[in-house]
């Protein structure tokens, strides 16, 4: 039998009966075990369905007990509270912000938001995150402090900030990174979309920078159908993020009085109560995602040219994404392998995925400012993402 079959059959076995018309996506919401129906019901039964409400305070509440955040500001999507995370950290349009190129598009996309433009800059190939090498390799090649900020002494723009992105809810070398950051004076932001329930050591992914964005879209870990929050332990940040996404109005009991040009970005109550709901069950889900990880790992460890990735040892992953990486001495033919096993696997139902294109090889990113991205490039080719639903594991 060649591998690519025995590939195969290792996943159907992992993923149950599966079809083209019955399929298992790579990560799929499941409410069955939480009282998410209740919750609903109530902001129908009261009328609560919108912006204010009790449920939006107890999801951030809730939020905050869990990450051990000061901080939480339920918001609309991830790419909101990315966009709004980095223009609290004074982020401008024409500014640069340095990001890794293997990320959800939605990271550059926040930035172009602002007016600003991403700056690519390589990966390190454990944890898929931003190597903190390459980042202070490049600031030394084209850095320039100078009274009034970083700038970029090639573009002539100022650098304002770095976005680390925890890759599959593996948390990235962040603790480095804010060192690099430290030095050069400037911005730290988590893009932590993937990554509730990871941790480096004891600090919850997106607290290590200033501020933190994470995501609950419906293929997210948990999700309120669509939604984000920012996390930070910054009050000032934190009365600042409230203040612009409720646009930016002062309270007042009948006045519309706003100081500043705000968003609407706030989570509705509806959404933040399938939250809570979601988040009751957050210590089974992961236990469940740990469990399936652990599957994985032990059905690929016979393999000789696939490998089951696992997070390094030092930090705590959500196994948000499951990810098998072909090990072939060519990126191409570990690139032609990976298609015959999607080819395969689609066509029985299973919908693997291989890892996002990356960021400055698409139309709107290529004229971007970048480093030389070799290891970014060569695992790109090589990665495949698996059904990592935690409810693969009740089957
Ligand atoms: C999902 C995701 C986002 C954006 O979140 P949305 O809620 O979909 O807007 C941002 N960055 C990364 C890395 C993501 O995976």
């Amino acid at each position: 039998m060649s591998e690519i079959s025995e590939i195969i059959e290792t996943l159907a076995e992992i993923c149950g009966r599966s079809s083209v018309s019955n399929p298992i996506g790579l990560h799929e919401p499941d409410f069955r075990e939480t009282r998410a129906w209740e919750y609903v019901k109530d902001c129908l039964d009261t009328g609560w369905v919108s912006t204010a409400g009790k449920w939006v305070s107890r999801f951030e509440q809730e939020l905050c007990k869990y990450t051990k955040a000061e901080y939480a500001i339920a918001v609309t999507n991830g790419t909101v509270a990315l966009r709004l995370g980095l223009h609290l950290v004074g982020v401008k349009p024409g500014d640069e912000v340095l990001m890794p190129p293997m990320s959800f598009v939605a990271t550059a996309n926040a930035v172009s938001h602002l007016g600003a433009i991403p700056h690519f800059v390589d990966i390190e190939s454990n944890t898929f995150g931003i190597c903190p090498q390459s980042l202070a390799d490049r600031l030394g090649a084209v850095g320039e402090k100078r009274i009034d900020g970083l700038f970029n002494r090639e573009t002539g723009r100022r650098i304002a900030a770095v976005v680390p992105v925890h890759i599959f809810g593996n948390p990235a070398e962040v603790d480095k990174v804010k060192q690099v950051c430290e030095q050069w004076n400037i911005a730290l932001v988590e893009d932590a979309a993937e990554a509730l329930g990871s941790w480096l050591g004891e600090t919850h992914c997106g607290l290590i920078g200033e501020i933190g964005a994470l995501s609950f879209n419906g293929n997210k870990l948990l999700t309120t159908g669509g939604g984000g929050a920012l996390i930070t332990n910054s009050s000032t940040l934190a009365e600042r993020a409230r203040h612009l996404s409720t646009t930016a109005k002062l309270s007042h009991p009948w006045e519309f009085k706003h100081d500043l040009v705000g968003w609407n970005d706030r989570m509705p109550n509806i959404n933040a109560a399938l939250g809570v709901a979601q988040l009751e069950v957050l210590d089974q889900t992961l236990e469940m995602k740990e469990e399936l990880a652990e599957l994985y790992r032990c059905s690929f460890e016979r393999f000789e040219d696939v490998e089951f990735v696992t997070p390094t040892e030092k930090t705590s992953s959500n196994h948000w994404l499951n990810c098998l990486r072909f090990l072939d001495k060519q990126p191409d033919c570990a690139q032609r392998r990976r298609l015959e096993v999607l080819e395969r696997a689609h066509a029985q139902g299973i919908l693997l995925r291989p890892v996002w294109n990356l960021l400055h090889e698409l139309p709107m990113y290529v004229d971007m400012p970048r480093a030389n991205l070799p290891t970014a490039k060569d695992q790109a080719s090589r990665l495949l993402n698996l059904p990592s639903s935690p409810q693969l594991i009740k089957r």
